[in-house]
């Protein structure tokens, strides 16, 4: 039986709240490298080298990527058979709470999280968001996603007829993008989410943006030629780096799927910044 001391996740999700807000995902980096020579706009290309620019600063300097440090989101994956020690922290829950506290705090990250209604800032980045799943054997895995503002709000949920088919979510998909403009910051990542019911689509497509390396294709042949025929029609749409222009709007598209209710077809659509912060750490 494997055992984990939460002090060691404490520790953990306190570094990798930081690394995630300093250093960028190499292969993201390499995949916006590649995007570079391609790019004919001449803004769409200044902003690129910019973006890459910015990253070696940050990752020198310990500075943020961006100003929007965002929200602190986890995917847990714990092991049926996992033994944790509590040393001194209530729950799992409370040693992801207080890593993010001490990592947003000491890296000197901005605190996002608010109130919706008085919009009072809660002042310390919390409460978290954890999305949980209790799996098979000793495995133990957490994924951080800090996720900006500005991305998340361009998120969109469609329940449409299962007459739909491919088309349809390749055009909600395409159109949500195009939609969206300069707001979540492009060149994005776009996460897909197909199947499920209402709640569980809009989950999906969070977890589709969690695959690595970001750009790698769809493990099933149908899935990956669609996500190639969709980012195919949104590098065709012009918004452009940062919305200035260009062929470089998104980066990859990644789709999960699940099964559905005969009567239903829920596509879910989660973009994100070209910052892209994920880091998993495992135990
Ligand atoms: S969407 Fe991303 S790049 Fe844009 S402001 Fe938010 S965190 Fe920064």
């Amino acid at each position: 039986m494997k055992k984990v001391n939460l002090s060691e996740v404490k520790e953990k999700v306190k570094l990798a709240v930081q690394d995630a807000n300093f250093v960028i995902d190499p292969d993201l980096k390499k995949v916006i490298q590649n995007c570079l020579p391609a790019e004919e706009a001449p803004a769409g290309q200044e902003v690129l080298k910019q973006i890459l620019q910015n990253a070696d600063i940050a990752a020198s300097e310990k500075l943020a990527l961006c100003q929007d440090t965002g929200l602190a989101v986890f995917f847990v994956e714990l092991g049926e058979k996992v033994k944790l020690e509590y040393a001194g922290f209530k729950s799992l829950h409370d040693a992801i709470t207080q890593g993010t506290v001490e990592g947003y705090g000491e890296g000197y990250l901005r605190k996002s999280v608010c109130d919706p209604l008085s919009r009072k800032n809660t002042g310390n980045n919390t409460p978290v968001f954890i999305h949980w799943d209790i799996v098979p054997g000793d495995a133990f895995k957490i994924t951080l996603m800090a996720k900006g503002g500005g991305a998340e709000n361009m998120s969109a949920l469609k329940m449409m007829p299962p007459s739909a088919g491919a088309k349809g979510i390749e055009d909600f998909v395409v159109e949500t993008v195009s939609k969206a403009g300069p707001n979540p910051c492009p060149p994005t990542v776009v996460g897909v989410g197909i199947g499920g019911n209402f709640d569980t689509s809009a989950l999906l497509a969070k977890k589709a943006l969690l695959r690595k390396p970001v750009g790698s294709a769809h493990a099933e042949p149908a899935y990956a030629d669609m996500e190639k025929r969709i980012l195919e029609r949104i590098n065709k749409l012009g918004v452009g780096p940062m919305g200035l222009g260009g062929r470089t709007t998104s980066l990859a598209v990644h789709i999960v799927s699940h099964p559905c209710h005969i009567a239903s077809f829920p596509v879910a659509v989660n973009i994100n910044c070209h910052s892209h912060r994920i880091v998993e750490i495992n135990f």
